[in-house]
């Protein structure tokens, strides 16, 4: 099985790569915090490997002098991949927020957007179902949004994930050919999820829902979004996370008002990285629920959208 291959791969790395290892022993003993809002946990993560991410400058002119990092010419010699179909290749994260933590690329050099790619997030959720498949849109926290990729991380750590099967927050809107529509209430951000077994219909409503983001985009090269998926039950769950702002305003702001957190996927699926302990330390629920609502879109708006695609 693909999933078994993929995982003696992953022990592997760990074997012959210093730094991968280094960083996954590191990830063991990483600080954590739990805050627990009305019926659910967000959880914060101190990773200070990953300032790199967070910290990335993704403007056109900073990415224009850098080299890339997922080009395969200018990957480390150590960090070997494994094809996956005739585009991807998926490659162990060395930066860790995840016990198991993927990349997978794109073999050529074009940037990150999602229009024409989702179905390969649905198919690498197919072949990997321990896995939470993610896209971080170019202005949503992916730190190389000149190389298409997508990331994924075990199963069982973002609270979204039990947060949609409770059934607390998440309810059901309407079916279209077997796909659910899902609506999120009372989450601090606005989520649409999609579920069923068919990829077709799936992949039709995503697109209807890409649509009408664009519709109300402003600016850059594609409506700001971040994806997560996996497949459960042979049923893929889908939730998509319409962004309107790339970073909150205490990322800018200097002193004590600055708290470096760039909200991409897993920062939304509910574990958020702090890479500063400082900000690790003093990061409140107040000031998560105000950087969510900063970036993510309100539960109306988003139920006023999910009526106007039914
Ligand atoms: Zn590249």
């Amino acid at each position: 099985m693909f999933s078994d291959r993929l995982s003696e791969f992953f022990t592997d790395q760990l074997g012959e790569w210093d730094l991968a290892r280094t960083n996954y022993r590191q990830l063991e003993k990483v600080q954590t915090r739990s805050m627990v809002f009305q019926g659910f946990q967000v959880l914060v993560q101190f990773n200070p490997e990953r300032i790199r991410s967070s910290a990335a400058e993704v403007d056109d002119k900073s990415i224009g002098k850098r080299q890339c990092f997922l080009c395969e010419k200018n990957r480390p010699p150590q960090q070997r991949g494994v094809p996956f179909e005739s585009e991807f290749t998926i490659l162990v994260n060395p930066y860790p927020i995840f016990r198991r933590h993927l990349t997978i690329v794109s073999g050529y050099h074009t940037g990150q957007r999602i229009r024409y790619n989702f179905g390969s997030m649905l198919s690498l959720a197919e072949v990997l179902p321990e896995y939470v498949i993610f896209y971080n849109g170019p202005q949503c926290g992916a730190s190389a949004p000149d190389h298409l990729h997508f990331q994924a991380g075990n199963r069982g750590f973002m609270p979204i994930e039990k947060d949609f099967s409770s059934g607390r927050f998440a309810g059901r809107v309407f079916t279209r050919k077997g796909a659910e529509v899902w609506h999120w209430k009372d989450y601090l951000r606005g989520i649409i999820s999609l579920k069923g077994s068919q990829r077709e219909p799936l992949e039709t409503l995503f697109h209807l829902f890409f649509e009408r983001f664009d519709d109300i985009r402003h600016e850059g090269p594609e409506p700001m979004l971040n994806i997560l998926t996996c497949k459960e039950d042979d049923q893929w769950i889908i939730h998509i996370i319409p962004r309107k702002q790339h970073r909150p305003v205490q990322f800018y702001a200097v002193g004590d008002d600055q708290i470096i957190l760039s909200p991409a996927s897993v920062d939304l699926g509910g574990v958020v990285i702090t890479p500063r302990e400082e900000d690790f330390n003093k990061i409140t629920m107040q000031d998560i629920s105000n950087i969510f609502g900063q970036v993510c879109f309100g539960d109306t708006h988003l139920h006023q959208m999910i009526l106007e695609i039914k």
